[in-house]
């Protein structure tokens, strides 16, 4: 993932009440301000809301997410609410999120894809509506197994996690390999390797390499199951509310789930 000094302003021109905050981290940046957003997940209510949020990220082509932060302290730092120890919001699993946001991903898709949601769902527990938003997952290595058998199409820790570190291998070598997903041939000759394919456009082997290790970390602890973390399961923001918000000239910006 990489931002440049241009995502940055789009960002901020998209979102007026962000702005550029000073950092003594040389290659960091760091955005914050109010977001306001009315959204709706498919079939569920629209929820117009306001957070103090920060966006943190490196300028360097990184295989990190950008991290967010809620400024105000209204969501409670506990997994329930899937934020993580160190106080920054789970999003979804990076995969979720890479795949969310596609290979050329851009900041104001990261927040109003990945951010907007959470933030609907984090006022959604305020509110003590009823359910869930959307489906949950588990958090922390759990969460991301569950979520990776889904986007792979296996089963169980350690075919998610064979399957990331054929990933994390070059085509040619991973093809050499047996198939994850039990059929007993090598992957090449399986449609896995198809199914495979666009995960390679969306993200760099290093990445996969990570994934596959804090993946094999877990299988290795067996680590408890530990609370949860919304999926970025969403539909694409219209982005006519959008614009039609922005030629108001009324910042802050009114983001808009379908
Ligand atoms: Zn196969």
């Amino acid at each position: 993932m990489h931002f440049t000094e241009s995502d940055i302003a789009a960002l901020l021109t998209a979102f007026p009440g962000f702005r550029r905050r000073p950092t003594s981290q040389c290659k960091v940046a760091v955005l914050a301000g109010r977001l306001r957003f009315e959204a709706s997940a498919p079939g569920k209510p629209t929820i117009a809301d306001e957070y103090r949020i920060r966006v943190e990220f490196s300028l360097d082509p990184t295989i990190a997410l950008p991290k967010v932060f809620e400024d105000d302290k209204r969501i409670p730092a506990v997994a329930e609410n899937h934020v993580n120890p160190s106080g920054d919001l789970c999003l979804g699993s990076p995969l979720k999120v890479m795949q969310v946001l596609g290979p050329k991903p851009t900041l104001i898709d990261f927040v109003e894809k990945c951010v907007v949601p959470f933030l609907y769902a984090a006022s959604w527990r305020e509110r003590g509506l009823p359910g869930l938003p959307f489906d949950e997952l588990a958090h922390g290595a759990q969460g991301l197994v569950h979520d990776y058998e889904r986007l792979f199409s296996v089963v169980g820790a350690s075919k998610v996690a064979t399957t990331l570190q054929l990933l994390g291998k070059r085509k040619r070598v991973a093809n050499k390999r047996p198939c994850p997903c039990s059929c007993g041939r090598r992957l090449a000759r399986c449609t896995m390797h198809v199914r495979l394919a666009p995960f390679r456009e969306l993200a760099p082997r290093p990445f996969y390499v990570e994934q596959a290790k804090n993946v094999l970390d877990w299988i290795r602890n067996t680590a408890p199951p530990r609370p949860s973390v919304p999926t970025v399961d969403l539909q694409p923001l219209d982005k006519r509310e959008r614009s039609r918000a922005n030629t108001k000239g009324s910042p802050p910006l009114i983001s808009r789930l379908k």
